[in-house]
């Protein structure tokens, strides 16, 4: 998100249509553009609640999505292993398959982080 800048291009917020101004309340000088649309302060802070739910809930379903995958690991074989840019985990049924991809050199290069490894 972007936030207002001196000079910069002002807007109506998208919830509540406060016109934005460069003034320093609460309402305009927390005002941020997501996806090309404003939205004010006020209404940033109400979306608190709501905002920290999702993230906790979101949290909670991906280290339960990594613990299936490292149970499968543990279980079949296999290894699961983190793309360090966008924080996802993949798993691949065994070495050979992960050196097709993403590869050691995904690894020397710390794009790739192997988490679990079970190699029968
Ligand atoms: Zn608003």
């Amino acid at each position: 998100m972007r936030a207002i800048k001196a000079g910069g291009t002002l807007g109506k917020c998208v919830f509540c249509s406060h016109t934005l101004s460069e003034t320093k309340d609460l309402r305009n000088k927390h005002a941020k553009i997501k996806a090309g649309k404003w939205i004010c302060g006020a209404c940033l802070l109400d979306l608190k609640e709501a905002s920290f739910e999702v993230f906790f809930a979101y949290e909670e379903e991906e280290a339960e999505y990594r613990r299936k995958l490292v149970k499968k690991a543990h279980k079949k074989g296999g290894i699961v292993f983190l793309y360090i840019d966008d924080n996802s985990v993949q798993y691949v049924k065994n070495q050979r398959e992960f050196n097709d991809w993403p590869g050691k050199r995904a690894v020397k290069d710390k794009l790739v982080r192997i988490l679990f490894q079970n190699l029968k």
